[in-house]
């Protein structure tokens, strides 16, 4: 697979917390297709989710083949909290007929408020233990 890091080299912290999400050892490696959690989603929601949130990295996973059609998948880590994407670019023949949008997660995640103030919230998943802050306090 071809990682694409949306700023820059990584820390190795950042590194390891996507190699871990893909369960594989090194980027040498392809992880298994279907993604951890996989579940099909939308091109809305594939659009949505990276209006509000940039990816941190875009990785090329290459040929697959998906109900007997050849595809390339893309896969678009949104970080550990969010759910993270890939898409399928379904082939006619040599040309790209299609895309399917999937949404993946190392963990499918239970998050329950731990801390909360006037206008935040702390959330913590019950499985996995990352943790999120949402403030809309603006
Ligand atoms: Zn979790």
């Amino acid at each position: 697979m071809l990682i694409n890091w949306a700023y820059g080299k990584p820390s190795d912290e950042e590194r390891e917390k996507l190699l871990k999400a893909l369960g594989v050892p090194d980027d040498l490696c392809n992880p298994l297709f279907p993604l951890p959690n996989m579940k099909r989603s939308s091109e809305k929601e594939f659009w949505g989710w990276n209006a509000s949130y940039s990816p941190r990295a875009r990785i090329w996973l290459g040929s697959q083949t998906i109900a007997y059609q050849h595809a390339n998948i893309l896969i678009y880590w949104m970080g550990e909290v969010h759910p993270s994407f890939a898409v399928a670019v379904i082939y006619k023949n040599t040309v790209a007929d299609r895309a399917v949008y999937y949404r993946w997660s190392a963990c499918d995640h239970d998050f329950k408020i731990t801390a909360s103030g006037h206008c935040w919230r702390d959330y913590t998943c019950t499985k996995c233990g990352v943790t999120d802050h949402e403030d809309s306090s603006g």
